[in-house]
């Protein structure tokens, strides 16, 4: 019989990035997002992976013996373009410090994905007229 595991977060350490609810294959981890706060739930496990701590770019998981459930949830920063909850502060920061060296003076980082896929689409669409001149 698997080990109930439960998760325990290193103090601080998580960013809010979801990347342990995206890939966690039995879904015991549960993202929702509501009036602007982004909540993650941990459930206790009893699979036999370790997918989550693999994924957490911040090493903030560990699975512990134990059957608690856990949740951390963070404000989210509004889009700078359309205004609407985007993401952490912590993530946005977090971004901000890995990408340093290759991010542009007018960084999209602090825009949305659905704004970011507008802007690319009017400067492909802008692109396509100027070589049709
Ligand atoms: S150990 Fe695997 S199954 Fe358990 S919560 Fe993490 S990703 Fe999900
Ligand atoms: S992957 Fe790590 S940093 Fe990202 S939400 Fe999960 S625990 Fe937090």
């Amino acid at each position: 019989m698997t080990l109930r595991r439960q998760v325990e977060l290193e103090g601080g350490r998580c960013i809010g990035c979801t990347a342990c609810s995206s890939s966690c294959p039995a879904g015991l981890i549960d993202l929702s997002q509501h009036n602007g706060l982004r909540r993650i739930r941990f459930s206790a496990c009893d699979q036999d992976c370790q997918i989550c701590q693999e994924a957490c770019p911040t090493q903030a998981i560990r699975l512990v013996p134990g059957e608690a459930s856990v949740e951390v949830s963070f404000p989210l920063l509004a889009c700078r373009s359309c205004g609407q909850p985007d993401q952490p502060a912590a993530l946005l920061e977090h971004l901000r410090i890995c990408l340093q060296d290759i991010l542009p003076a007018d960084s999209w980082l602090d825009i949305c994905p659905s704004c970011r896929r507008k802007a690319e689409g009017r400067n492909l669409a802008g692109q396509w007229l100027k070589a049709r001149e």
